[in-house]
């Protein structure tokens, strides 16, 4: 079994803190024989500190841009969802945008980013925001907008192309029915549409509003917010599975 599961606001708590319960579901999916693997929109720097600093095999990064993993000689291999020229494109169009908008400030981790790149827009003028905005659908470049980032990327790309993709090429005994997603956010709502046993964290209340395609199971209460959740979900799926 795969869980699959969204990093910030999902696997860490009141935003971005790490808790003792990420190393919890860790060791409870070591010792059920379950694979973790993080699907976050954070960028391909991120993978690398995944793969390198706790026991997983393999990430999904950049909102499902790009797939890392550990090959047999325990070696980093990055994969790229979107082809070369989609790559090239990008790295052309960020050149472009730079140029004709010298103070629109990209995102501090867009360095470490292969498939995407974002821009701080909370420190922009609404009146800027439009305007790159607009500019972006001009060259056709798809963005996508959080609470602090603008995202933007060419080609396909979404993190159930990611997870789907990584299961066929990677895991090809797996069905999808044998796997699990966890998520609290819109940039979690493709897996939530087509995936089907998605599960959403009780902190996803504050944004349900805005989803079209919600989780199939909606925890609640405080002490199912974030990874507390998660690990309460798969303590209770692993004692389910044992009757
Ligand atoms: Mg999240």
């Amino acid at each position: 079994m795969i869980l699959f599961s969204d990093f910030d606001g999902t696997l860490t708590k009141e935003g971005c803190q790490l808790t003792r319960e990420f190393f919890d579901i860790i060791d409870h999916a070591k010792n059920n024989n379950q694979e973790l693997i993080i699907v976050s929109g954070r960028s391909l720097s991120w993978g690398h500190f995944f793969l390198t600093h706790f026991p997983f095999k393999a990430c999904i990064m950049e909102g499902g841009g790009v797939i890392c993993y550990l090959d047999s000689r325990g070696e980093i291999v990055e994969e790229p969802l979107v082809s070369p020229a989609e790559l090239e494109r990008l790295k052309k169009f960020t050149i472009d945008l730079q140029q004709q908008y010298p103070h629109v400030p990209l995102s501090v981790d867009s360095f470490g980013r292969l498939s995407d790149r974002a821009i701080e827009f909370h420190l922009m003028d609404e009146s800027w925001i439009d305007l790159v905005m607009d500019f972006m659908r001009k060259e056709d470049i798809n963005f996508s907008k959080s609470n602090v980032h603008i995202n933007f990327w060419c080609g396909n790309i979404s993190k159930y192309l990611g997870v789907k993709h990584f299961l066929e090429k990677y895991r090809p005994d797996l069905k999808h029915e044998d796997c699990w997603f966890f998520g609290d956010a819109p940039n979690d709502e493709s897996m939530f549409e087509l995936f089907h046993n998605s599960v959403g964290v009780s902190n996803i209340k504050h944004c349900l509003h805005k989803l079209k395609y919600k989780p199939r199971i909606i925890l609640e209460g405080a002490e199912n917010a974030g990874s507390s959740g998660v690990l309460n979900f798969i303590r209770k799926l692993s004692l389910a599975q044992e009757f």
